[in-house]
């Protein structure tokens, strides 16, 4: 069988797996023990709305699953992607780095164009419907900008970069991708709180108070240095409610929605907090790290692999590795190998979560605050308490309410 033909057959599949992930996902799971065990803790209301926001939209999100289907097909199936560069070329004069960048610019476009009505629907129609925006029309246009804005700056200097690196490092890019890749994730861990938060958010210093204290007491009983305390305000786009750390060594910082302080005791924030303490006492952020950059390795030597025998055989409109048009075709390959290492890295990633949640019980001995958090957490964010199985295993990245309650319970 030829590769053009498997790469076809894998991809009708994904599509065939994703619809049917869809359909599990509304379903859920309709079993009467967990009915009951979930109603030890939630209304029947709960379950209700839980579902119907996890259900919002299911038409629509098929349909522009679909359509990104459909979209995908045509870029690498036909030859539009190859007579876009041959055109491009033209009119750029056969300039590589010009032509690779308004391809690019034609690629994010189109992709931005089709996905912007479901982001509207989504992100502000049924958002609002379920009231968690807190958004006018025009404060929505303008965050749609600003993350317009972000992706092309990002986006092109990315796609700049790895070109580059694959035209002029035929032998070697299999491993500087990889390094490459690393060295970016560093530094934007580093730099995505003090350059990108605050183009979206304002943030202040917490106020000095009971909460700041037990914060600071929790983190000195965790022997963690952390250089600042912030609230955001999250406020201003929807009641969402989180919080997380960023930054390494003595530069860490703590992020609070002011979401989360509004809607929570102090004891409740510092059992969040105690969460995301664990996981850096469990150094899951660097195991993360390098997780990824051991998958972007293999994934290089596996497209490397493909690609060369998809031109080989010559049935795709295939030219150079590193020639623009060919990224449609390296999208797809990572898109269907993504998706089988999905549940993987879904399940370490649960587990994961089982063992920040162990350690905010071990250091904070509230067992009481930590289930009345995860029962707000829950009904605040509207969470599908009943999720199908299959999908958990499949995407989940954090165990159910009613698992980490149960966890909690036992401990
Ligand atoms: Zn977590």
């Amino acid at each position: 069988m030829k590769l053009k033909h498997i790469l076809f057959f894998l991809f009708l599949a994904q599509i065939g797996f994703t619809l049917l992930m869809k359909y599990f996902s509304y379903e859920g799971d309709n079993s009467a023990e967990l009915h009951t065990r979930i109603l030890k803790y939630f209304t029947e209301e709960d379950i209700q709305s839980g579902t119907e926001y996890d259900r919002r939209g299911f038409f629509v999100s098929v349909l522009s699953s679909l359509l990104d289907f459909a979209l995908a097909g045509i870029f690498v199936f036909t030859p539009i992607s190859e007579r876009l560069e041959n055109y491009l070329q033209k009119k750029t004069k056969e300039r590589f780095y010009l032509v690779v960048t308004s391809f690019f610019l034609v690629f994010y476009l189109v992709e931005f164009l089709v996905s912007l009505p479901f982001s509207y629907y989504f992100g502000f129609v049924l958002e609002h419907e379920f009231q968690f925006s807190n958004m006018t029309l025009m404060d929505w246009v303008v965050l749609k900008s600003k993350s317009f804005s972000l992706g092309l700056v990002f986006g092109t200097i990315g796609i700049l970069i790895i070109t580059f690196v694959l035209k002029n490092f035929p032998r070697l890019w299999k491993w500087m991708v990889p390094a490459i890749s690393l060295g970016f994730g560093l530094i934007a861990s580093v730099l995505f709180p003090i350059l990108i938060t605050p183009i979206f958010y304002d943030y202040h210093p917490i106020e000095e108070g009971s909460l700041k204290t037990k914060i600071l007491a929790l983190c000195d009983h965790a022997q963690i240095k952390v250089e600042n305390i912030y609230v955001i305000d999250e406020s201003r786009y929807s009641g969402h409610t989180n919080a997380y750390f960023t930054g390494w060594g003595e530069n860490k910082k703590i992020f609070l929605y002011d979401t989360l302080i509004k809607n929570h005791t102090e004891e409740e924030v510092v059992s969040v907090l105690g969460h995301e303490i664990g996981h850096w006492v469990h150094n899951h952020q660097l195991i993360d790290i390098a997780i990824s950059t051991f998958e972007v390795l293999l994934l290089c030597f596996a497209i490397g692999f493909l690609f060369q025998k998809a031109k080989g055989e010559g049935l795709l409109p295939l030219k150079e590795f590193y020639s623009p048009s060919s990224l449609p075709f390296l999208f797809m390959v990572l898109s269907i190998i993504g998706s089988f290492t999905q549940p993987i890295s879904s399940t370490i990633s649960r587990v994961f979560e089982v063992e920040a949640d162990r350690e905010a019980l071990n250091l904070t001995h509230d067992k009481k605050s930590f289930i009345s958090t995860e029962i707000k957490l829950a009904k605040d964010n509207k969470s599908r308490l009943n999720p199908h199985k299959f999908e958990v295993i499949y995407e989940h990245s954090h165990p159910t309410a009613l698992e980490r309650i149960e966890m909690a319970e036992k401990y």
